[in-house]
């Protein structure tokens, strides 16, 4: 009954587009249902900031008993890429989606998992501390709704931090993440005419290419990556190409190796520039600052406990991703991402577990009442 129930609850979320910057359609039904357990909407304000039709929403749970943390709960309403008109389809214990998008398992099962474990604590009348629900939005375009996130509304100031965005296994709880910077170069070099005088032009996709070939890509070491993404340059097959961009990025769990490694990326650049008589521009943005919390840390430690509580192996996982976790901890909110039944995110083949959920929800569940 329970699990068919939420499946319907799922299936009915997963069908209302809420696009990074686009959420106020979802965001409205989950106020709706918000609002029939009782808890009043919070917004921040930061739609307005961040161009967005949909603030971040903040609900206050009020506590039941005494001699607990208090614990944030979060999930993002925004879905990955542009993917609208989902339709899912439940096959024995999976939902995925009609083959041609993502199933929004990322982050609606988190969503929805928040909202079960709410309506179960009223229903049974579980102790539970105050407790702060926080669904962000524009989390899949580079965390911007967690970073535009108005932290004074944040009251009482949460201890730890739960973020409903994670994989598929029960028990598992992500603790580490890396740092991340993205970079922009613009090699500038000279246009000609390709045949007539190509010894005035300076080629810049040429350029580029010598750079990139010099750069160390792909998998570093077993903590740090690397990634040109997109490249973009020239005009026309019979003009020396004057300009062209190309934008990649770096990722580390050790702050001074992604330093060094987006350095060398860009002294790659500047080199080949020089070297040709181009010109580089280069922009770079530290995207997210990396965390590692102690076994020992309280928020690592209740999720241990939660999960042996209701019978699973706690699991603690070295992310290779950024999230809305990373930008909480950054602010003093010690948090971990936990398992919400997601699995093959951001691909057409994603699926929702439905056991790997509902085993996540009593983990949840067990996380807010643990003693
Ligand atoms: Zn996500």
């Amino acid at each position: 009954m329970d699990r068919d129930v939420l499946v319907t609850e799922f299936c009915e979320l997963v069908q209302i587009d809420s696009l990074a910057r686009r959420e106020a359609a979802f965001a409205e039904v989950i106020v709706a249902k918000m609002a029939e357990m009782g808890l009043e909407v919070q917004h921040d304000g930061a739609g307005a900031r961040i161009d967005g039709d949909c603030d971040n929403l903040i609900f206050r749970v009020p506590a039941q008993a005494d001699g607990f943390p208090v614990v944030m709960l979060n999930s993002h309403l925004d879905t990955v890429g542009d993917y609208t008109g989902i339709r899912p389809v439940v096959e024995g214990d999976e939902v995925h989606s009609a083959g041609d998008t993502i199933v929004a398992a990322d982050a609606k099962a988190g969503v929805l998992m928040i909202l079960a474990a709410l309506g179960r604590l009223g229903a049974e009348n579980l102790p539970h501390g105050e407790l702060l629900v926080v669904f962000t939005v524009a989390e899949e375009i580079g965390l911007v709704g967690s970073r535009h996130l108005d932290y004074n509304v944040l009251e009482p100031w949460p201890d730890m931090a739960y973020v409903l965005d994670g994989g598929v296994t029960p028990g598992e709880m992500t603790t580490q993440a890396p740092y991340a910077d993205e970079i922009h170069f613009e090699i500038r070099g000279q246009a000609a005419h390709a045949g007539v005088e190509p010894e005035k032009g300076i080629n810049s996709i040429q350029i580029a290419a010598q750079a990139i070939a010099q750069m160390k890509l792909g998998r570093l070491d077993e903590e740090s990556t690397a990634n040109i993404g997109t490249i973009q340059g020239g005009a026309a097959v019979n003009i020396v190409p004057e300009m062209t961009q190309f934008r990649g990025e770096a990722r580390s769990h050790q702050e001074e190796k992604l330093v060094v490694q987006s350095r060398h990326m860009c002294e790659m650049v500047e080199e080949a520039a020089v070297k040709h008589g181009a010109t580089a521009k280069i922009e770079q943005e530290r995207t997210y600052n990396g965390f590692a919390l102690s076994p020992d840390e309280p928020v690592v430690q209740r999720g241990i406990a939660a999960a042996e509580q209701v019978g699973l192996k706690p699991r603690l996982h070295k992310g290779g991703g950024g999230s809305d976790a990373n930008l909480f901890n950054e602010h003093g909110i010690p948090s971990v991402i936990v398992s919400t039944g997601a699995h093959k995110i951001h691909t057409t083949d994603e699926i929702l577990s439905i056991p790997s959920m509902l085993r996540s929800l009593d983990w949840l569940m067990a996380i807010l009442t643990v003693k």
